[in-house]
């Protein structure tokens, strides 16, 4: 599917490298719609796309983008995955190295004292306590998923992508 402003991947990985030498904390992509992931001036910035191969940029994303473009300057400043991380539990944090602060749901970036960590397989459904079961959610969407079945949590998630790109 070819769209004027469609990356390729060894641009991504040009791009990847250049966030790193900047000082960036790249991170793993939750989702089949993230091209990108990364922690800079404290915040979680993200490249997705859409079913179109359209392009959202959050946080640094798009100014980073457009500095390695331009081939200005740009540095990462404060990651937020190595700030506090002393006092933070070890599963928490390694959720946030993973994953950034942002709710697993509705994308929010979350504060320490907001985050809750949600079981995408419910515990009583005998899901797992380790990692790969684990996400971060903010207090509203954990409660609002409390019931729901894996299926249903991808669904609420998906459904809430669209609507929380850019700020
Ligand atoms: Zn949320």
């Amino acid at each position: 599917m070819p769209s004027p402003r469609r990356l390729r991947p060894h641009e991504i990985e040009t791009f990847t490298q250049w966030l790193r030498d900047r000082g960036a904390d790249v991170l793993v992509p939750m989702s089949e719609w993230e091209v990108l992931r990364f922690v800079a001036n404290d915040q979680t910035s993200i490249l997705y796309r859409n079913k179109n191969d359209e392009l959202t940029w959050t946080g640094e994303a798009d100014k980073a983008w457009a500095a390695f473009k331009g081939r200005r300057k740009w540095q990462a400043g404060k990651t937020t995955a190595s700030g506090n991380s002393k006092r933070r539990p070890q599963k928490l944090h390694a959720l946030i190295t993973r994953d950034g602060k942002a709710c697993w749901f509705c994308f929010q970036e979350l504060e320490d004292s907001e985050i809750t960590i949600e079981h995408l397989v419910a515990r009583s459904s005998g899901g797992p306590n380790h990692l790969d079961n684990l996400v971060i959610a903010c207090e509203p969407c954990n409660a609002k998923a409390h019931t729901m079945s894996v299926a249903e949590k991808v669904a609420l998630r998906a459904a809430t992508a669209p609507r929380h790109h850019g700020s």
